[in-house]
């Protein structure tokens, strides 16, 4: 009997295999329909030996010592801040936003102090931002929004940035300085031996079994286990119930070229012009030194595996029956990008995670607490005393940080 079924092996699903098997001591199935573990964050070496991400660039970024240090304990990293460049006006212009990026465009050779006046002087203030094009209109003014964010946002989501949540450009400062970091986060960095290594490292415990190719429905009703952790698609689990929930998917196309380099920045985005809306080059990301090199193009799609949820009003209506639905299903756990429907990225859903255990760890530490109490008050009244209890209720308190094993 498995005291978990865990369905999905991305960051959801691994980061807590591993916490109930070496933290806890529980017995865990994890799943997978893919025929790999590690999810969307999935890498590997491609035919001509270069290290590609399957699903898309995924570059590492926190703010959380607790995430990183976490993580920390299956890889080892390296350092990298992240860059982009936005094709705009026949130019390679540094994305987010800065003091390079308008000096660039228009020709200029403005301050920080200048450019503040400037964003001043073309910026539509809004007085509430509710959607993604109010964050950058009321920044950056119309002319900006135009050249770098409304047609990206229509190819990435389908809507245009006046029917998404603001949350969504929001993702993407505008600085009147010069820094050209596409993140600022305290902790940047890329697993040393990649993504999958890292996966691996968690995942090599005993009490953990894994079972690739295999959608959880088809061995529910043939593998006793207690309860489940689930970290797909919320509505597909609940069939549909309150209709589809929207996710948008994504067709990667990779190449590979007879060159060193490809392109003058690890990921270019191409706001205005066909019908991918970015290119990265992989070996800016992991460091390798190659004769060769690597590329992704993203094609946003309406229909295929679900990548992103879709942040808007209507579609949080729906999410909000689900979450309903969810947690008044006792056994079952939700969790991750799909089954809470967020856009998170990789270090936010370890901390859900992470949370969620801590969660199930106290309740184990309740019960356990519950039956010593139980043992204790069985026993005849002499031998409850102080020294018997003591040292067990330490155990207890210190399980409950989750900083020793729960035996
Ligand atoms: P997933 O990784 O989606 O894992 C869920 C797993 O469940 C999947 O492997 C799926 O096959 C499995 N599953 C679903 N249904 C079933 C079923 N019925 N039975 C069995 N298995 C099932 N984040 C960053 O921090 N930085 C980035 O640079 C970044 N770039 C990204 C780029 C792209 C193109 C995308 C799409 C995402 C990016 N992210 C990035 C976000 C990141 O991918 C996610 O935050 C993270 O991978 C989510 O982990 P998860 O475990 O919630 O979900
Ligand atoms: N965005 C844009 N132009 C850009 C970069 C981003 O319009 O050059 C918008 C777009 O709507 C995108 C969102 O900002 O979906 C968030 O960008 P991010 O790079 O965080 O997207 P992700 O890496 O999650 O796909």
């Amino acid at each position: 009997m498995f005291d978990y079924l865990i369905v999905g092996a991305g960051f959801a699903g691994s980061v807590l295999a591993e916490r109930l098997a070496s933290n806890a001591g529980k017995k865990v199935l994890i799943v997978d329909t893919r025929n790999h573990i590690g999810g969307n964050a999935y890498d590997f070496y491609n035919e001509a030996g270069i290290l590609i991400h399957k699903y898309g660039p995924h570059i590492f970024h926190t703010n959380s010592a607790e995430v990183f240090d976490y993580l920390s304990k299956f890889t080892e990293w390296r350092p990298y801040q992240h860059r982009v460049k936005a094709s705009v006006d026949g130019q390679y212009l540094p994305i987010p936003i800065n003091l390079e990026t308008i000096n660039q465009l228009y020709g200029l050779n403005l301050t920080s102090f200048e450019l503040n006046d400037f964003f001043a002087s073309v910026a539509e203030p809004k007085e509430k931002i509710l959607t993604s094009e109010d964050v950058v209109v009321n920044k950056v003014g119309r002319e900006l929004y135009e050249k770098f964010f409304r047609g990206y946002t229509r190819k990435q989501w389908g809507l245009d940035p006046s029917e998404l949540d603001a949350s969504v450009t929001a993702r993407v400062p505008t600085r009147t300085n010069r820094d050209d970091r596409y993140f600022t986060d305290t902790y940047q960095a890329m697993p040393l031996q990649g993504y999958t290594r890292m996966f691996e490292k968690m995942l090599s415990h005993p009490n953990i079994k894994i079972m690739v190719n295999t959608d959880y429905r088809e061995i529910i009703n043939m593998i006793p286990y207690r309860e489940m952790i689930y970290t797909g698609p919320v509505d597909e689990f609940f069939d549909f119930k309150f209709g589809k929930l929207p996710y948008r998917s994504m067709e990667f196309k990779h190449e590979t070229h007879d060159k060193p380099v490809y392109q003058s920045a690890p990921v270019i985005n191409y706001p205005n012009d066909y019908a991918y809306t970015r290119i990265t080059e992989f070996k800016y990301l992991t460091g390798q030194e190659h004769t060769r090199t690597s590329i992704v193009y993203e094609y946003p799609q309406a229909e295929g595996d679900p990548y992103y949820p879709i942040p808007r009003p209507e579609n949080n209506l729906t999410y909000k029956k689900y979450k309903e639905l969810a947690d008044n299903t006792p056994g079952v756990y939700f969790v991750g990008r799909l089954a809470t429907y967020k856009y998170y990225n990789m270090d936010q859903v370890v901390a859900q995670a992470l949370t969620l255990y801590n969660r199930l760890n106290e309740d184990y530490t309740m019960d356990l607490t519950e039956s010593i109490r139980k043992a204790a008050t069985a026993l005849p009244k002499e031998f409850v005393n102080s020294t018997l209890i003591a040292p067990l209720t330490n155990v207890v308190s210190s399980n409950g940080n989750g900083k020793h094993d729960v035996k």
